[in-house]
């Protein structure tokens, strides 16, 4: 398994702007959103709650051409959400704990390559999926929480 290094994370996001705000601060805040408030402005906008995909792992949009796993990566992402570390809206108290599970679970379950951060939105699996799941999309989904907690860890350090 390889997971992506601190300097390989920061080629890939272009050099973060740290300290930048993702959010204007009004009042209280959340602690949860506190802790995430410092991710790079497109990091934390390209993220959004997962809403169940339901993948029945039939395999018949497999292979994808640039080497994805497509049915691991969406059946890891339910299995998250009924094991309880799918993390949900970035203002939920724990968000933090459940992304950090999620992502390390992610890293050990499915090899990098697999992975669905090498999506590039090709559009050759959708028209094969019989239950019409949006793949690219989901794949986008799960690239964005798994960005965001790359950005939180480097922030952290
Ligand atoms: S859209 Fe993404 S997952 Fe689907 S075939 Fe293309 S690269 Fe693979
Ligand atoms: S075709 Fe659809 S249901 Fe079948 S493995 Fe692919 S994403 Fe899952």
């Amino acid at each position: 398994m390889q997971r992506m290094n601190r300097r390989q994370w920061l080629g890939r996001v272009g050099g973060i702007a740290f300290g930048s705000m993702a959010f204007t601060s009004c009042g209280t805040r959340p602690e949860a959103l506190a802790e995430v408030e410092n991710v790079s402005p497109r990091v934390a906008d390209a993220y959004e709650p997962i809403s169940q995909i339901d993948c029945v792992a039939c395999d018949n949009c497999m292979p994808c051409p640039y080497g994805i796993n497509i049915p691991d990566n969406l059946i890891f992402v339910d299995q998250a959400r009924y094991r309880g570390y799918l993390p949900g809206e970035l203002d939920d108290q724990d968000f933090k704990s459940k992304a950090d599970i999620f992502f390390d679970r992610f890293c050990n379950s499915i090899p990098d390559p697999q992975q669905a951060q090498h999506c590039i939105n090709c559009g050759q699996c959708l028209p094969m999926c019989p239950d019409h799941i949006d793949i690219p999309r989901r794949m986008a989904q799960i690239t964005a929480l798994t960005d965001l907690v790359r950005n939180l860890r480097c922030l952290e350090k």
